[in-house]
């Protein structure tokens, strides 16, 4: 989108807003007299994060549409509204929504919490080019400025401190709720736990030691706390093709390997991993980066360590584990 028409967008965001305000208080108001607040997510992993802390204190809804590609999603001036509803707004990083900027100066944040769910959390950062290159390397680990993976959420020690974040910011909110806030979070930063426990000892037992995806760069993270090489066909978002170079490197790597799966991604037609998998006889296997969930997902209240459980699976079939 260009910067005109973004600006554009904004300046309708902000008229909506102005007419919205009276109402949009009295809303605000009556959420926390019942003592339900009222949180808007950006992307699903903060959605599945903030529903479990809320538990039924919290009235969590998530902006990007079910189905929708996450990184070129920009939130719409129905969406202002919304957000301007809301006691809380929780957003996932500002390389994941950039957007964020203009959210910041349309929002009244003297009333609504806006949260970075990325306080705290240990950033992997990348130079360009890196993203068919190998991840996961001790150097590339530093607190992000340009260019760092906003797929920070598929580092299980990442997730946890993210939910206490989110629950940090719902005790502001609601104080009053501050013991079951505390309880749920507790719950689910086991369950996190537990899952990174379990991945670190199935991925220990496994014959291939490199994840290749035909999909963007989306498992960095992940690659990383468990001693993987990582590449993708295409950068942290899939909006821009990979080059005949990059395919053939792949390919190569592919048969250098040995392996005989290559990962895609969800929500995106695996065009570019069929062709892969064409011309070098490998079986496609689907990896769920978890950005956003299907109406279906949705619907049949899908969660976040549901689909990493899945996750695994795959791995192990595709790196050969024991
Ligand atoms: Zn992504």
């Amino acid at each position: 989108m260009s910067l005109s028409r973004s600006a554009g967008i904004f300046m309708i965001a902000l008229t909506l807003i102005t007419s919205f305000s009276c109402r949009s208080r009295e809303d605000a108001g009556s959420g926390m007299r019942t003592g339900k607040l009222k949180v808007v997510t950006s992307l699903f992993p903060v959605y599945d994060f903030a529903r479990a802390v809320g538990g039924s204190n919290a009235e969590v809804t998530l902006l990007l549409p079910p189905g929708v590609e996450p990184h070129s999603f920009e939130p719409k001036p129905a969406d202002m509204v919304k957000l301007n509803s809301a006691d809380i707004f929780i957003y996932t990083n500002r390389y994941m929504e950039p957007w964020i900027g203009d959210i910041m100066k349309s929002v009244d944040g003297s009333r609504v919490l806006i949260v970075d769910a990325s306080r705290g959390v240990d950033f992997l950062e990348m130079t360009d080019g890196d993203h068919t290159g190998e991840g996961g390397t001790e150097e590339s680990v530093r607190t992000a400025e340009k260019n760092a993976d906003p797929h920070i959420w598929l580092d299980f020690s990442n997730a946890q401190i993210m939910v206490e974040t989110i629950r940090d910011a719902f005790i502001i909110k609601a104080p009053q709720n501050r013991e079951s806030y505390r309880k749920n979070a507790e719950g689910y930063r086991k369950e996190l736990d537990a899952l990174d426990r379990k991945y670190r000892e199935s991925l220990s037992r496994c014959r291939k030691k490199t994840m290749v995806d035909g999909g963007h760069y989306t498992f960095g993270y992940l690659a990383r706390r468990y001693g993987l090489a990582y590449i993708a066909a295409y950068g942290f978002s899939p909006d821009a093709e990979p080059t005949a170079r990059d395919l053939a490197r792949i390919s190569g790597i592919l048969g250098r390997e040995g392996l005989k799966h290559l990962f895609y991604e969800e929500l995106l037609t695996p065009r570019v991993a069929r062709t892969i998998a064409r011309e070098t006889g490998t079986s496609l296997l689907r990896l769920h980066g978890a950005h956003n969930v299907s109406r279906e997902e949705l619907r049949r209240g899908t969660t976040f360590p549901e689909l990493m459980e899945k996750n695994l699976g795959q791995l192990m079939t595709g790196l050969q584990c024991r």
